[in-house]
């Protein structure tokens, strides 16, 4: 006999967690919701791999973000490349739009679900396995763009009813003119305050310092509120792209609030910056975050590809769903006798067939059947015998109320999608 050793102390991986029952219902719906909302807007699912070339992100995250410095899951693979599991989904959607030719056909509209992976501390509404939904607009440089895919955004969380608990939060980060005047500007300022920094805002300081308005170390917060605001250094073309977005929401009816604080964590993000807030998860409060990103796809060696899109949290958006859609409840197929079981068998194949959730229990007398069909909340209990077999009918008992219909047996879908018991 196969002896099997028992290993008593296995656990998911710190950070990552099993989705069963109501949790998975919940991320599902999560995923459904903005799948089917996404497709309102012409957006097509792409999927792409779980692991990536390191180079993918850490030439489009540049090595100075957190995400590459200190969270990334990256190892050698046996054939000794450099391997990284994806913390997030736009670089690889753009690496896919050049690898497969289509920056000569933009714009493409990309939605995409699936696990990401960050070295994070865990915590709620923060995992080292998470999921997002995402979608990114690529090749289309107009404000009318960001607004669209603020609005989808933002018709997501109304499909999952949660929208009245979360605010959009809206900044600009101006063109590359803006950016270079006001990024002189912070490091004028955060100088002459460097002691007063945390050390990973100090290494900010020269090659990014838009990412210690980033920070979530409360000393650099405390130098945040005096320190030089973009809405100073834009250009007058940054200002007619930022007027715009404005103005278009405005038309499309999504309510925003400005935050100048909001940057994204990303080196290549200019114009829009937004973040979807609640107040509902503590600290880990951003439920859905995005921007414009001009400049990645040239980062992945393809032509200069304008481009905009967000990712949002499915666990932080699941977490804040109230009622979802309940399960169907199925029909439970009993068998009376051994003699039954192949009539019952078919009955619960052909309900099956006609879009009935249908189940049996796999032993058991009449009795323990019973009792398991109204554990599985069964709407109706289909009972066959051998009277009912020799007569080409079932009894067909409503559990709600109790009251026993016989049924001829080829008819049996049609009577309970129907409510109406057919001649036979
Ligand atoms: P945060 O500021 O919370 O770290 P982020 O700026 O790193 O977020 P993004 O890279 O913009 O996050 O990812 C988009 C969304 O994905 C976030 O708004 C959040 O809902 C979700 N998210 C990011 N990191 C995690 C994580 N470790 N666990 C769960 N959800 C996450
Ligand atoms: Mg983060």
């Amino acid at each position: 006999m196969q002896e099997y050793r028992v290993v008593s102390s296995l656990q998911p991986v710190r950070g990552t967690h099993d989705l069963i029952g109501e949790d998975r219902r919940r991320f599902t719906h999560v995923v459904e919701t903005a799948r089917r909302i996404v497709g309102l807007y012409g957006f097509d699912e792409w999927a792409t791999p779980v692991f990536e070339d390191t180079r993918v992100f850490s030439r489009s995250l540049g090595d100075t973000s957190d995400v590459v410095s200190k969270e990334m899951y990256t190892f050698e693979d046996r054939g000794g490349e450099s391997l990284t599991l994806r913390p997030e989904g736009t670089a690889a959607i753009c690496r896919a739009l050049v690898t497969n030719g289509l920056t000569q056909s933009l714009p493409q509209k990309v939605f995409y679900a699936g696990p990401m992976f960050r070295y994070e501390r865990p915590q709620k509404g923060r995992y080292r396995q998470f999921h997002q939904i995402g979608a990114e607009l690529l090749g289309a440089a107009e404000p009318l763009a960001d607004a669209e895919v603020i609005a989808m955004g933002r018709d997501v969380l109304q499909g999952l009813g949660i929208a009245h608990d979360v605010v959009l939060e809206l900044n600009t980060l101006g063109d590359m003119a803006s950016r270079d005047a006001w990024r002189t500007a912070l490091i004028a300022y955060f100088s002459e305050r460097r002691a007063e920094l945390s050390p990973d805002s100090q290494a900010r300081l020269e090659r990014n310092p838009l990412r210690i308005l980033d920070s979530k170390a409360a000393q650099d917060r405390a130098l945040l509120a005096d320190a030089p605001m973009i809405a100073d250094f834009l250009t007058p073309d940054a200002r007619t792209f930022w007027d715009d977005l404005r103005r278009t929401l405005d038309v499309m009816g999504v309510k925003f609030r400005e935050n100048p604080r909001i940057v994204r964590g990303l080196d290549y993000y200019g114009h829009t910056a937004f973040e979807f807030v609640t107040e509902r998860l503590g600290a880990q409060g951003t439920v859905l975050a995005g921007g414009r990103y001009d400049g990645l796809v040239a980062e992945m060696g393809g032509p200069a590809t304008p481009a905009i899109g967000w990712a949002g949290g499915i666990e932080r958006l699941s977490m804040l769903l109230e009622d979802i859609p309940a399960e169907p409840r199925p029909v439970a197929v009993i068998p009376m006798g051994a003699d039954a079981q192949a009539a019952a068998i078919t009955v619960l194949q052909a309900m099956r067939g006609a879009g009935v959730r249908a189940e049996t229990s796999y032993r058991g007398n009449m009795k323990r059947r019973m009792e398991r069909a109204n554990r599985m909340n069964a709407t109706h209990a289909i009972v066959i015998g051998s009277d009912e077999i020799a007569r080409g009918v079932v009894q067909v008992k409503d559990l709600d109320s109790g009251q026993q219909t016989e049924v001829p047996m080829d008819g049996v879908a049609a009577f309970l999608l129907s409510g109406t018991p057919k001649k036979a």
